[in-house]
């Protein structure tokens, strides 16, 4: 791969209005504190388990060699074949935190789009510091909920398909409206070759929606959490889009509007773009099932979510937040 990531500046406009303004101001904002400064976060062990989950999604799901056995449902023991040099479209890639990931899974080439420009500077930087850079990438600052990729990327970029697409925590934005949350679909499913695979991690609106149902109907605030994370809805109905709610977690997120992802919604719309669901679990249950893994249980210590005597680095509100969120896989057909 070349030292130099493949920098394409389509400039951002500049101030995004409404709810989208607040999302991008708050990324942007973000100071990007490096590993070090990040050991110190009061819910490192959280953020620790939350790159865990995405390792697994990303390893497991994530290689195209393993296209059968995830239609299958089924593990593969370690030495298997790594990605054969695949393609990965990163919406929504931040600062470029999966990056390493990636480099782990033996890519060929991302391509990395995000909506806050600063991240995706933050980004190229920290492309260009990998050790190793064993991967060609592009990034670009884009809304991938209202413009296609095709006004982000050289249309050369384009033409050999993408492998794998993944939304890491940021698929919910699009679902302010029908409109978004079509075009983030459409720029999923266009450029992903049949076979290949769509990955994310979303909060679980079934949870939500259950804690939203028990706060007693003489509640003022329709708010629910803990030490670690409150989820404030904005009012008890439920809407199919732009179903709102203010997102805070401890040293993270400071109040964003999020919308809920109903589920079935979400599942029958992909089918609209090819993309049939292959996996969908909440995290506690991606941990029960990799935790004693070959491959995954000692990531577990390497990446700092367990000690070396197998004691959790997170405490119980930390716990119970990572279950917020659920981690996805599609194929497309
Ligand atoms: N995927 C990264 C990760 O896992 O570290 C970043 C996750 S961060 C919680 C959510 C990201 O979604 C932010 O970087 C934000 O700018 C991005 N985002 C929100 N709305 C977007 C949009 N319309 N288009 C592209 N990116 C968007």
């Amino acid at each position: 791969a070349s030292q130099e990531p493949d920098l394409v500046d389509i400039p951002a406009p500049k101030r995004h209005a409404g709810d989208v303004g607040v999302v991008v101001e708050h990324y942007n904002a973000r100071p990007d504190v490096g590993i070090v400064q990040r050991l110190d976060s009061p819910i490192i062990g959280l953020k620790n388990f939350n790159n865990w989950v995405k390792s697994v999604l990303i390893t497991r799901f994530g290689h195209p060699a393993l296209q059968k056995s995830i239609v299958a449902g089924q593990l593969n023991g370690p030495g298997r074949p790594r990605m054969a040099r695949g393609k990965v479209l990163d919406l929504g890639c931040g600062k470029g935190g999966d990056m390493t990931k990636w480099a782990k899974a033996h890519v060929k080439e991302l391509l990395g789009a995000d909506i806050a420009a600063v991240s995706i500077d933050q980004a190229k930087g920290r492309w260009s510091t990998l050790s190793q850079p064993r991967f060609d990438a592009s990034f670009a600052a884009i809304d991938c909920y209202t413009q296609p990729i095709s006004k982000a990327f050289p249309p050369a970029k384009l033409v050999q398909p993408f492998d794998v697409v993944s939304m890491q925590f940021c698929m919910h934005y699009a679902f302010e409206t029908v409109q978004k949350a079509r075009c983030m679909l459409e720029n999923v499913s266009r450029y992903l070759r049949p076979g290949g695979v769509f990955i994310g991690t979303i909060p679980n609106a079934e949870l939500l929606l259950e804690n939203l149902d028990s706060i007693p109907p003489t509640s003022e605030e329709l708010s629910f959490g803990n030490s670690v994370y409150k989820i404030t809805f904005e009012s008890r109905e439920r809407p199919m889009f732009g179903h709102k709610y203010w997102f805070f977690l401890q040293d993270a997120v400071e109040n964003v509007p999020e919308y809920v992802v109903h589920w079935d919604n979400f599942v029958q719309m992909a089918a609209d773009y090819g993309l049939h669901l292959v996996y969908k679990e909440e995290f506690h249950q991606v941990f029960e099932e990799h935790q004693d893994h070959p491959e995954f249980k000692p990531l577990l210590v390497r990446m700092k979510v367990v000690d070396n005597e197998g004691a959790s680095a997170m405490d119980e509100d930390q716990w119970e937040a990572a279950n917020i969120y659920i981690a996805f896989a599609f194929e497309k057909r």
